[in-house]
C-alpha cells in the first residue's frame, strides 16, 4: 500500500473528527439511510489544471486533494446505494462507496444527474465500451440532459450499447427508490447551455436534506432559500466562490452566490438554521478549502458548516 495514501487517509480522518460532528469516521456508520460525501471540490477538482503549486502542495501533504462534487445515498436496510453526479473522479468514488459504505453484488443502484457540465456528468464515459462495458446502469436526468445524451456523442453510444439506461425526472415529481427513500429534482437558474439545471430533495425516514450543487445566484431562484432550508436538516450548498475578486476573470460569466452572499441570506436565522448550511463544491480558488481560514472558522462558529470527504448525514 502507497504510504502517501495512507497518510492522506489518516489525515482526512483525523481532519473529520475534528471538523463536523456529522462525520466522526470512529462512530460506526448508520444502520437506516444515509448520505455521505465522497467529494466537494467544484467541476476543475483539486488541484487543479494549469496551477502547478496546487500539485505540489498535494504532493508534499501541505494540501488535501479534493475530488469533484458528489453524494451517495445508502439504503442499508434495502441494500441499496445512489450516486449524486457522475464526476470525472467517479471510479474513485464508486469504489469508496462500494469497499467503506455498502458493498453488494450491483455497481451503483442508480446515478442522478444534476446538469450537463462538465464536473457532473463527465464521469458517465468510465460506463462505456473503452472502460467497465456496464449493461443498463440505471442514469435519471431531466428532459434537456437526457435529450442531450441521447442526442451527442459520445454519450449517445451509452445509450445505444445499453450502458446505461436513462429513466426521465420530472420537475418536483418525487421518485420513490427504496421504501424509505424519495428523491425530488426541482429546477435552479444556472448557465444551461446544454441542459437544464436541477437541485435535489432528498427524504429519508426521519430527515431530509436539499442538494443544490450549481446555481446562479440566489436572487434568481424562484424559491426563497431561507425558507427552503428552514424545511429541511442539511443543506448541501454551492460555495463555488467566496468572494468577489477571487478568480482572475469576470467573475459574471460564471455566476455563483458568494459564501458572503449566502451568509447573508441567513442574517435573521437562529444557529439552529445556519447549522443546516453544509458549503459545498468548492473552487480551487476558494480560501475556505483552507480548514484554518479565519474567515471559515468565523463562519463555523456561528454554526455554518463545511463539507468534508467521508462525512455522513443520517436521514
Ligand atoms: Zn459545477
Ligand atoms: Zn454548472
Amino acid at each position: 500500500m502507497n504510504i502517501r495514501n495512507v497518510v492522506l487517509g489518516c489525515l482526512l480522518i483525523c481532519f473529520s473528527c475534528k471538523e463536523d460532528p456529522g462525520i466522526n469516521r470512529k462512530l460506526p456508520l448508520p444502520n437506516s439511510p444515509y448520505i455521505t460525501i465522497l467529494g466537494i471540490a467544484q467541476d476543475g477538482g483539486y488541484p487543479h489544471i494549469n496551477n502547478n503549486s496546487e500539485f505540489e502542495q498535494v504532493e508534499d501533504d501541505s494540501s488535501l486533494k479534493e475530488l469533484v462534487v458528489s453524494l451517495g445515498l445508502v439504503d442499508p436496510i434495502n441494500q441499496k446505494k445512489f450516486l449524486f453526479e457522475a464526476t470525472p473522479d467517479m471510479p474513485e468514488q464508486l469504489s469508496n462507496l462500494e469497499r467503506n459504505y455498502l458493498k453488494t453484488d450491483k455497481i451503483i443502484d442508480g446515478i442522478f444527474l444534476t446538469h450537463a457540465h462538465m464536473g457532473h456528468y463527465t464521469g458517465l464515459m468510465h460506463l462505456g465500451r473503452e472502460a467497465m462495458g456496464s449493461k443498463n446502469i440505471s442514469v435519471m436526468a431531466m428532459p434537456r440532459m437526457k435529450t442531450f445524451l441521447e442526442t451527442n456523442g459520445p454519450w449517445e453510444q451509452l445509450v445505444s450499447l445499453e450502458n446505461i439506461k436513462i429513466l426521465p425526472l420530472k420537475e418536483d415529481v418525487s421518485v420513490q427508490v427504496t421504501k424509505k427513500l424519495k428523491v425530488t429534482p426541482f429546477l435552479v437558474p444556472h448557465r444551461d447551455e446544454y441542459s437544464e439545471t436541477v437541485g435535489y430533495k432528498i427524504d429519508g425516514p426521519n430527515k431530509s436534506a436539499l442538494f443544490i450543487p450549481d446555481i446562479d445566484k440566489w436572487s434568481k431562484w424562484e424559491r426563497d432559500l431561507l425558507t427552503e432550508v428552514e424545511k429541511v436538516d442539511y443543506a448541501f450548498l454551492d460555495a463555488t466562490f467566496f468572494a468577489e475578486g477571487e478568480i482572475p476573470r469576470p467573475m459574471s460569466e460564471v455566476p455563483h452566490p458568494f459564501v458572503e452572499e449566502t451568509v447573508n441570506a441567513f442574517a435573521k436565522a437562529d444557529s439552529t438554521t445556519k447549522s443546516k448550511v453544509i458549503f459545498i463544491h468548492f473552487n480551487h480558488s476558494n480560501p475556505a478549502l483552507d480548514q484554518n481560514f479565519e474567515e471559515r472558522r468565523k463562519l463555523e462558529s456561528m454554526g455554518f458548516r463545511f463539507a468534508n470527504q467521508g462525512g455522513v448525514y443520517k436521514l
